[in-house]
C-alpha cells in the first residue's frame, strides 16, 4: 500500500482523501503520481472517462467517471469520504474549435459540478486549471498583466473565462475554496498532449528523436508562454498547500516559466541533435496561437504563494531529450 515508511508517515500525519477528475490526460497523469507519492497511493482516487496509461492504473485506485455526471462524482466524493478535488478534465484550445457546444458543456457543466459540491459542503477544497487562452487580441501582447483586457476569441478561452468568474463568485458568495493558476502551454514527456495550441513544442521533441525533422503548424516567430510540468505540478501542489489567507485572488492567478517561438525551440535542440531540421506550415492553431501573450507577468503568484519557475527552455530541452530517449 504504501512503498515506503516515508509514505506512511507522510499519510499517517497529513491525511486527507483527494479525487482527480481527469487523471489519465497530460497534467492530470503526473499529478496523480505526484500527489500519491506525497499522500500515499490509496489517500489518491484518480479517475476519468476512459483508463490511462498502465503504470498509472497500476498506482493505486481507479474510477470511471464522467465529469458532466453530478451524480456520479457524488456517489464517489462519499464513498471515499473525498475532501479535495482536482478538476483537470477539459475539452482543450484545439479540439474545442472543432466541437464548440460539445467543449462549453463540458468545460461548464465539469466546474459547476464540483463548485456545487463544494458549496454544499461535500468537499472542502477545489483547484481548477484556467489558462493563458483567456487572453485575447485586444490583450497586451508583452508581460501580460494579471489584470487587463482579456476578450478571448475562442471558445475554450471563453469557457475558462466564464470558468473564472463563477470561481471568484462561488467563492464571494458561499466561500467555496477554490484555487487557480492559468497555466501556460505545458511541455512533458510522460504523457502526450491533449488537442491544444502548445502541443507542437511536445511533439518536436518527439520528432527530433524519431525523424531529425518536424513539420510545425505554427509561424517561425510565433513567440507563446511555456512551462516544464514539473514546474507546473509544483505550482499546483503550492497553490493547494498555501494558508487560505494567502490566496488573495480567486478568478485564477497568471502563472510563467519562459516564452520561446518556434525557432528558439530548433536552437536549443540543435545543440544537442545538429542535424535535425523544422518546416513550417501553419493551420488554424496559428490563428488560435496569435490570440494569445507572448510572456505572462506572474508577480502577484510570487506576492502572495512564493511562485518561482525552475526550467529555462534549455533545461527543458535537455529533460525532455533525456527522457524520450531512454
Ligand atoms: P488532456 O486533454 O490531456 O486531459 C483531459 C482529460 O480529461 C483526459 O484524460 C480526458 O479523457 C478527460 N475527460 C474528457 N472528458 C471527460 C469527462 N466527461 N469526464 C471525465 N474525464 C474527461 O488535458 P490536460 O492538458 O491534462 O489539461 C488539464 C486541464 O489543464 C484542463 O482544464 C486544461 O484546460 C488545463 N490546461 C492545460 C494546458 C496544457 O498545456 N496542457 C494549458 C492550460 C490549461
Amino acid at each position: 500500500m504504501w512503498p515506503n515508511f516515508r509514505q506512511y508517515i507522510l499519510h499517517f500525519f497529513m491525511r486527507k482523501s483527494i479525487l482527480i477528475i481527469g487523471a489519465c490526460g497530460q497534467i492530470g497523469t503526473e499529478l496523480t503520481y505526484t500527489l500519491r507519492e506525497k499522500y500515499g497511493n490509496d489517500a489518491v482516487i484518480a479517475s476519468d472517462i476512459r483508463e490511462g496509461n498502465e503504470s498509472l492504473m497500476a498506482s493505486g485506485p481507479f474510477e470511471l467517471l464522467d465529469a458532466t455526471n453530478y451524480a456520479a462524482i457524488e456517489d464517489v466524493v462519499m464513498h471515499y469520504e473525498i475532501e479535495e478535488v482536482y478538476l483537470m478534465a477539459a475539452m482543450l484550445s484545439a479540439t474545442a474549435e472543432k466541437f464548440p457546444m460539445r467543449a462549453w458543456n463540458l468545460n461548464m457543466n465539469s466546474l459547476f459540478n464540483v463548485l456545487n459540491l463544494a458549496k454544499d459542503k461535500k468537499i472542502s477544497k477545489v483547484f481548477w486549471p484556467s489558462s493563458i487562452a483567456v487572453f485575447g487580441p485586444n490583450t497586451p501582447k508583452e508581460n501580460t498583466a494579471q489584470n487587463t483586457i482579456m476578450e478571448p476569441s475562442t471558445v475554450y478561452g471563453i469557457s475558462k473565462q466564464s470558468g473564472e468568474r463563477w470561481c471568484e463568485y462561488y467563492f464571494q458568495k458561499y466561500g467555496v475554496d477554490v484555487r487557480s493558476v492559468r497555466y501556460p502551454g505545458l511541455i512533458s514527456w510522460k504523457t502526450l498532449p491533449g488537442g491544444g495550441t502548445t502541443d507542437y513544442a511536445v511533439e518536436i521533441y518527439h520528432k527530433a528523436l524519431s525523424d531529425k525533422e518536424y513539420n510545425c503548424f505554427l509561424k517561425k516567430d510565433t513567440k507563446l508562454p511555456m512551462m516544464f510540468m514539473d514546474d507546473a505540478i509544483r505550482a499546483t501542489m503550492a497553490i493547494m498547500d498555501a494558508d487560505a489567507q494567502k490566496i488573495k485572488i480567486r478568478s485564477s492567478y497568471n502563472l510563467a516559466a519562459m516564452s520561446f517561438t518556434p525557432i528558439e525551440i530548433l536552437e536549443s535542440i540543435q545543440q544537442h541533435i545538429p542535424d535535425f531540421k523544422i518546416t513550417f506550415e501553419p493551420d488554424f492553431r496559428q490563428q488560435i496561437a496569435d490570440s494569445w501573450p507572448s510572456s505572462i507577468d506572474d508577480s502577484k503568484a510570487t506576492e502572495d504563494w512564493e511562485w518561482k519557475s525552475a526550467f529555462d527552455l534549455d533545461k527543458t530541452t535537455k529533460e525532455m531529450l533525456e527522457n524520450l530517449a531512454t
